[in-house]
């Protein structure tokens, strides 16, 4: 790891002509996405959602569950992009094109890859409990969104498998080589092609959970609701032979909640600043 930190900031500054690093933005942290652009990531990521769907069983959209997604999602969208706007962040949204999606399967999972393309999975439901539950997991994998982790991922990955450049990506579809496209399947979290997922680094799931409090925040949701949301995760996980699909990615261990406890004072200025907005 230590040996491709140094590569990534080699990376870095060998890049920094081409594509420039970008800081994160709430959190300022320089990262290393040189190697791939925000328009070849969305590209491809709208390919892999798409083969997904189109294979899913969605369920419709006057369903109550899948309004429900899509009234969170709708309102951590409008507060995210708002924030982004005003605090000249707005580069890191460009070409996204939202959708806020309920499959039915029993996997316990959600997550929004690169472009805004949310997808929560019914086995995960339960789990959230209610709308704030929903909230938690809605905030922190479009965190994970907003801070370009699929894309550094992805570069990250790239640099080490000696890959400099993803190659043709046309219009539409990519057309470039199988050991990208496999990548591209491990990065996005989908795993159908591939079977497996690269997880997000530490740095990134705590950076996502910080994100995420404050993303729920800022859309009126009490971002309290997070400790008791990974609470319930931990027990689901202890509690069934086949764990949680979202822990192999996301452990839900004593760190993380003690993380989540200690980030909160700074999410509730936001949800005390933007309820007396509302
Ligand atoms: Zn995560």
């Amino acid at each position: 790891m230590k040996t491709l930190l140094k590569s990534s900031v080699a990376a870095c500054l060998l890049f920094t002509l081409i594509w420039s690093c970008q800081k994160v933005p709430l959190t300022g942290r320089n990262q290393f996405v040189g190697l791939v652009s925000n328009d070849q990531m969305i590209q491809m990521s709208f390919a892999e959602y798409k083969g997904f769907m189109d294979t899913s069983k969605v369920v419709p959209a006057n369903n109550n569950d899948a309004a429900m997604i899509a009234r969170v999602g709708g309102r951590i969208k409008t507060a995210v992009e708002n924030y982004l706007i005003q605090n000249n962040y707005s580069e890191v949204i460009n070409g996204y094109q939202w959708e806020f999606k309920l499959v039915q399967s029993k996997e316990v999972n959600a997550w929004c890859m690169p472009g805004g393309k949310v997808c929560f999975y019914t086995g995960i439901l339960p789990i959230c409990k209610d709308e704030a539950g929903v909230a938690v997991v809605m905030g922190h994998e479009i965190a994970h969104a907003i801070a370009s982790h699929g894309r550094e991922r992805m570069s990250q990955a790239m640099a080490a498998q000696g890959i400099t450049a993803i190659g043709a990506a046309g219009a539409g579809i990519y057309t470039g080589n199988q050991q990208v496209m496999d990548l591209v399947g491990q990065v996005l979290g989908v795993g159908a092609t591939v079977g497996y997922v690269l997880p997000n680094s530490r740095k990134q799931e705590s950076e996502a959970d910080k994100l995420g409090l404050i993303f729920m925040a800022m859309a009126g949701y009490d971002p309290s609701n997070a400790v008791a949301f990974w609470q319930r995760m931990a027990e689901a996980g202890k509690n069934s032979q086949k764990p949680p699909k979202l822990l192999s990615t996301h452990p839900a261990d004593e760190d993380r909640i003690a993380d989540l406890k200690k980030q909160l004072p700074q999410a509730q200025k936001y949800y005390t600043s933007y309820a007396s907005k509302r």
